[in-house]
């Protein structure tokens, strides 16, 4: 089978491409490498069932070429990380939006089955409880540029179902929640990098407002498995699935765990939101998936719970940041 990856030199796009290449497929990475690093695709770059293009996804030509040549496509490029989201609203808005346009129309004139990631950023700031697929939305105001990240993505998958619906393009979508693991860094934002590192150099954690936001954070090996098994699953098209590990920790819990797994010395620093972003930051007080839909359509369970994620992100960052610039 003929792969197309985009985004395929970032973080989550480089661990799917690996998994592609392990399993037979052949592979084709169209990247920018704005936030994306041709260093993550280390392992794979010299195998002969794989091809980096540098490009953009929102070039149509690119795109349609590679799109027609491919079986499949895996649609991740897009802006990455709350902070870049908020430093360059414009390159977030436009990319995302553009991009799955870019990647529908093309998938949808050569008849391609496409996965497209999509955000838990979706959800907003509700407060409900677990979020389910069919959850409201809430938002804040467009004055606040967050909101826009979850605008473009919610807007992204409004297209693939419209494609799905009206051209009878086989789509499925898929929310990323809080997905970590080595390669994932800290300088859009990510916490769990951010953390990590921090503990190790033995500099203050910063921990932002209270700290009792929660998260669900999910092992990139486990959203891996179930983008494939999503992808691979006839009866997922033109659906969207939570695609998290459905466990549940407070940020100053994460913080705690962390300190204690490192043996770090770091102390727990908390910096009001206005320090950490920009005065009017909105955050996310609450956001854990309902899995349920995932579980019943696929049989996915999670293989790692946070003590193993973080485990492993300390031993991959503990390798790698004497080789850092
Ligand atoms: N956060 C933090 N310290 C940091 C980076 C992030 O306390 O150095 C918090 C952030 O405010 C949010 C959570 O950790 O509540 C997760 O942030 P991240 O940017 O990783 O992802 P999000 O889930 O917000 O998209």
């Amino acid at each position: 089978m003929n792969s197309l990856v985009t985004g395929g030199a970032g973080f989550i796009g480089s661990h799917l491409c690996e998994r592609l290449i392990a399993e037979g497929d052949s592979v084709t990475v169209v990247d920018d490498l704005s936030t994306g690093s041709l260093k993550n695709l280390s392992n794979i770059k010299d195998n002969p069932a794989f091809r980096f293009l540098r490009g953009s996804v929102t070039d149509p030509g690119l795109v349609g070429k590679c799109v027609a040549e491919s079986d499949r496509i895996f649609h991740f490029a897009a802006a990455v990380g709350v902070k870049l989201v908020i430093q360059n609203p414009l390159h977030a808005l436009l990319v995302n939006t553009i991009g799955a346009q870019t990647v529908l129309a093309s998938a949808s004139e050569h008849g391609k089955k496409v996965f497209i990631a999509s955000s838990s950023e979706i959800y907003g700031k509700s407060e409900k409880g677990r979020f389910s697929e069919d959850d409201d939305r809430i938002l804040g105001p467009t004055t606040i540029s967050r909101w826009g990240y979850s605008t473009s993505k919610a807007l992204d998958e409004l297209l693939a179902f419209a494609y799905s619906e009206q051209k009878g393009l086989p789509v499925v979508v898929g929310r990323l929640f809080n997905i970590c693991g080595p390669r994932q860094v800290g300088r859009y934002g990510m916490v769990v990098p951010r953390f990590v590192a921090a503990a190790v150099k033995g500099e203050p954690i910063t921990v932002y407002s209270d700290g009792e936001q929660t998260r669900s954070f999910m092992d990139i090996e486990d959203a891996v498995e179930a983008i494939m098994r999503l992808m691979e699953e006839p009866s997922c098209e033109g659906q969207v699935f939570n695609v998290g590990s459905g466990g549940k920790i407070t940020i100053l819990q994460l913080a705690k765990m962390v300190k204690r797994l490192t043996g770090s010395v770091s102390p727990i620093q908390f910096i009001p939101y206005e320090q950490a972003y920009d005065e009017g930051f909105e955050d996310m007080r609450y956001r854990v998936p309902d899995i349920s839909k995932l579980k019943a359509a696929v049989g996915f369970s999670p293989r790692f719970g946070i003590e193993e994620i973080l485990s492993r992100t300390i031993e991959y960052l503990k390798k790698e940041m004497p080789n850092e610039h």
